[in-house]
């Protein structure tokens, strides 16, 4: 018996890979591998100086890119799961991938619906970063070439593989991109010249009726980081349990949201994605898989929940809180006038929005310019764990002040709870050009009557003279509605005071020159501006944010950020991982061929010191 346990406490410290949460992470890089192509050995974190190698990452053509063995070498390493894709649209331009019938497809309605964007290893939902030099159209003219998209993708299917092409891009000074469904808004799963990492394929999934940890005791699950939300639903519904997830179904399930915070209709109530974090695999920039929780790996646990996504390793896996099944009523408010009084409208909504957060609800809300000075509104509020009866109770004050004002819409009456953790199916996404600012406006500016109209003036100056749609997310994702660990984490500090994430929301057309770029970003700045004088020290959401937010590093992580780059160049002295805005990512910039702002269509290089 005593054997027995020694023998079993000897296992855990010579195979780690006892502690992973499924099968694909035990398979790992071993020396037999790295015996047969030292291009994929590990790194050494703690012998490697901050990053002192070559000024730019290579590029194809460059003297330092790998020549076609050395790839083929890599695939027979990772099982063969190298791939070297052609834009998806690719098949929209003469050429040998010219295929009518499927461009048609691409840009009918029904490619979103039926996934060929999702399901394709390089494409992403928002096309400009990329530097559009593949569109799908039936009209298409030129070439359809790389661009921004990277030039080789690993179709992850195991750690091995990670751990294998994160050594190769380390070692061969190759500029790393992880994408996982493609979503985000600022092309930080895009880049030219790149080795990409495609987690879309680590699926696994599995439901812990009983989990302990630290001060956690509970359900829990654990799943791969390639799972989408509406996959999560859907075994949410399997196991009759609410996990915490992004509201559309097509948003990574952890990614990009949990490593930003991310937020759902119950944020108020359970708080965000990040917080319901409780322990993560990783691959880390040396190419080690590791556990980060409250006691392994701290300082990873702390930068991966709300400190960055694309930063600090690739997660293959994690454990998030799970609760019992919850039923949520959701309620509208609509209403379009073209005068004073919409605006009028506009201020007790917002103004009773910090209700609803409070009463551990979401506001979730738009105002569309209609032009000729009219406008239009939508508020759809979500509450959790109330009845219909007490929703439309608490509703009942702000329609008596609407209708006191003339705004004569009617509470509605007929509300039906649903199931949060009801199945979803599996849709797709189609791309576009819609761009995000984003501003956390703290509680401050509802506790003041002057601030606070000055507060409502601003968005409206955005919406009448900018012509913008203003997007409002009323929560409140305290570090109390985070509890533990959740709250010990680096989600932006001004989250936690936040009432509302206001958004400006506008498009990016597609052929804009780079200065016309330019000229746009300056203009919508200026309303910005004002949003930024009226809510000083307070920050922006990454995800919803815009890549070239100024003053980032404090607008995104807050006083968090001395502690994350810390912690960053601890462990990824290499800079491997990189993408826009992230973490220490101000020491690079990418070189574009034509200064369009923001690109990720040209070469990765040190930036100017
Ligand atoms: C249609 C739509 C709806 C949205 N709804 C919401 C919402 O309700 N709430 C909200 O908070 N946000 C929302 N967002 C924003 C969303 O949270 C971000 O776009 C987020 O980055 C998506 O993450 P992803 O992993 O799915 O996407 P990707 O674009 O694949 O990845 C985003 C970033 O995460 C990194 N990354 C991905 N996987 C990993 C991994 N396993 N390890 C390390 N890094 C990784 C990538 O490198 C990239 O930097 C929405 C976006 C869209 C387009």
């Amino acid at each position: 018996m005593i054997w027995s346990s020694l023998w079993a406490s000897f296992a855990l410290l010579i195979h780690p890979v006892l502690a992973v949460n499924f099968p694909f992470e035990e398979i790992q890089l071993t020396a037999a591998d790295i015996a047969v192509n030292r291009d994929v050995d590990f790194g050494n974190a703690t012998l490697t100086t901050k990053y002192s190698g070559t000024t730019c990452k290579a590029f194809p053509g460059s003297p330092d890119w790998p020549p076609e063995d050395e790839w083929t070498a890599l695939n027979e390493t990772i099982d063969g799961v190298l791939l070297k894709p052609l834009p998806v649209a690719s098949a929209c331009y003469a050429g040998q991938a010219y295929d009518a019938a499927r461009c048609r497809y691409l840009i009918s309605p029904m490619s979103g619906l039926r996934r060929a964007y999702l399901d394709d290893p390089l494409a992403v939902l928002t096309q400009w970063p990329q530097g559009a030099t593949c569109l799908a159209s039936l009209k298409s003219q030129g070439n359809c070439t790389q661009g921004g998209f990277p030039v080789y993708v690993a179709k992850v299917t195991t750690v091995k593989h990670i751990q294998a092409a994160v050594n190769f891009a380390r070692n061969r000074n190759i500029r790393l991109v992880i994408k996982n469904t493609g979503h985000d808004f600022g092309g930080r799963s895009v880049g030219a010249g790149s080795l990409s990492i495609w987690t879309h394929y680590l699926k696994s999934f599995e439901f812990l009726p009983s989990y302990t940890l630290g001060n956690y005791t509970g359900m829990a699950v654990r799943f791969g980081s390639g799972l989408e939300t509406q996959e999560l639903f859907n075994y949410m519904a399997l196991h009759n349990i609410t996990v915490v997830a992004a509201g559309p179904g097509t948003v990574g399930a952890n990614g990009g949201w949990f490593g930003y915070g991310g937020h759902g209709n119950l944020a108020s109530y359970y708080g965000l994605g990040s917080d319901q974090g409780l322990s993560l695999e990783v691959v880390t920039a040396d190419g080690r898989l590791v556990t980060a929780d409250p006691f392994t790996n701290p300082d990873l646990f702390y930068a991966l929940r709300g400190g960055g996504a694309g930063t600090f390793g690739i997660v293959t896996s994690v454990v998030m809180k799970a609760y019992p099944p919850i039923y949520t009523i959701a309620q509208s408010v609509n209403f379009a006038l073209g005068s004073e009084v919409f605006w009028r409208g506009i201020s007790l909504y917002y103004e009773f929005s910090k209700k609803i957060a409070e009463a551990g609800g979401i506001a979730f809300s738009y105002i569309y310019p209609l032009g000729n000075k009219s406008f239009s509104f939508t508020g759809s509020n979500t509450f959790p764990g109330m009845t219909a009866a007490q929703v439309s109770d608490f509703m009942q004050p702000l329609y008596t002040d609407l209708n006191s004002i003339g705004i004569n819409i009617t509470n509605p009456t007929f509300l039906f709870p649903t199931l949060f953790g009801s199945r979803r199916g599996q849709s797709g996404e189609s791309p576009s050009n819609t761009r995000y600012r984003s501003r956390f406006f703290p509680s401050a500016n509802w506790d003041d009557a002057n601030l606070w109209n000055r507060t409502v003036a601003a968005i409206r100056l955005a919406v009448e003279e900018g012509g913008y749609t203003f997007h409002g997310n009323s929560h409140v994702a305290t570090a109390d509605v985070a509890g533990w660990p959740g709250r010990d984490s680096a989600v932006n500090p001004a989250w936690r005071k936040s009432i509302m994430h206001a958004m400006l929301v506008g498009e990016q057309p597609l052929g804009m020159s780079p200065s016309e770029a330019e000229a746009e970003q300056n203009r919508v700045q200026q309303y910005m501006d004002v949003w930024r004088q009226l809510t000083p020290s307070s920050g922006s959401y990454m995800n919803e944010g815009d890549p070239e937010e100024p003053n980032w590093q404090q607008s995104f992580y807050g006083a968090n950020y001395p502690k994350l780059l810390a912690i960053k160049q601890a462990r990824d002295p290499w800079g491997l991982f990189w993408a826009a805005t992230t973490v220490g990512s101000e020491v690079w910039e990418v070189k574009t061929e034509d200064g369009y702002p923001g690109s990720q269509n040209g070469r990765l290089c040190r930036a100017a010191d």
